[in-house]
């Protein structure tokens, strides 16, 4: 199953299916009790038997008649649109941890011992198809960063590893869109990964009973067409039940929490010469068994 947020032309925002990666079921409207979900949010906040009332509708719902089409309709981010920061995982991927090293004049092999958390502010997210600010007069070095992200379900505190995947709801994708000349000026990262626009996510969230394994999904960035990222889940430092672990460690989480788990090599700053993004330009973020992400850059 995977559930969207969608702006209905005529109700509003509204919680969506997508079928087929083609039709969007209204499923607010397809509810049969009330009130019905009006988000993920709020169809993670149902619990089990929400999502029980989210699988019969979809099964009910027969042909796609009367369905909008996904190419058509507005995509609004699928979460964290109430509640609180979206939690970052930095470096994760061994080989960017390695290009990112070099391109710091580091020792190339140097790695982290424990995972590095940061958050990204609620106002940098941005939707499938929505556009993501260049930011011209603050930062000359925009970069990309395409990372799965989980959902979490059933929150929790001090989450051991091997009950973590029981709290996830789903997974989708984050682009943590960075400017690495303020990451660098500021010292903390916040500042140079917290501008406006610089959170696209979605375009859905897929339910975990879709993901077998969340720890060997391929993934990958395009810009413009050309391929900038291409790895593995599997390649990740720390994987999805240690991250939940970590981060739950002493430290609640709530239903609905976003937590993106770090991106692969690739990303622009670390190539020769640095290739950051401009104005113009089009990402193209997938993660195998979610989809893709695309977001424009403009002025
Ligand atoms: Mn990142």
């Amino acid at each position: 199953m995977k559930f969207l947020n969608f702006l209905h032309p005529q109700h509003g925002p509204r919680l969506g299916a997508l079928l087929s990666d083609a039709h969007v079921l209204d499923l607010t409207a397809a509810w049969p009790v009330q009130p019905a979900p009006a988000s993920v949010d709020e169809l993670i906040a149902g619990g089990d038997a929400a999502v029980e009332l989210a699988r019969q509708c979809i099964a009910a719902a027969g042909g796609t008649a009367g369905m909008l089409p996904f190419a058509d309709v507005t995509v609004l981010p699928p979460v964290a649109l109430i509640g609180r920061n979206v939690f970052n995982v930095g470096r994760n991927y061994r080989e960017h941890i390695i290009e990112g090293n070099l391109a710091n004049g580091r020792p190339a092999e140097a790695f982290p011992s424990a995972i590095e958390f940061f958050t990204k502010p609620r106002t940098a997210l941005v939707g499938h198809r929505g556009q993501v600010l260049r930011h011209g007069k603050l930062t000359d070095s925009l970069d990309y960063e395409v990372e799965l992200a989980i959902v979490i379900g059933r929150g929790g505190r001090d989450i051991p590893a091997e009950r973590a995947r029981e709290h996830v709801f789903g997974y989708t994708i984050v682009n943590d869109v960075t400017a690495r000349d303020l990451q660098r000026l500021h010292g903390q990262w916040f500042k140079g990964k917290g501008l406006d626009t610089s959170c696209p996510i979605g375009p859905v969230v897929v339910h975990a009973s879709a993901i077998a394994n969340p720890d060997a999904l391929a993934l990958s960035l395009e810009v413009d067409g050309e391929e900038r990222q291409n790895d593995n889940t599997s390649s990740m430092i720390f994987n999805v039940a240690t991250v939940v672990a970590q981060l739950s460690a002493g430290m609640t989480l709530m239903p609905g929490d976003v937590i993106a788990t770090g991106t692969p090599k690739g990303v622009g700053f670390a190539q020769r010469p640095p290739r950051c993004l401009q104005v113009g330009q089009t990402m193209r973020a997938r993660v195998e068994g979610i989809g893709e992400l695309v977001n424009a850059i403009v002025d």
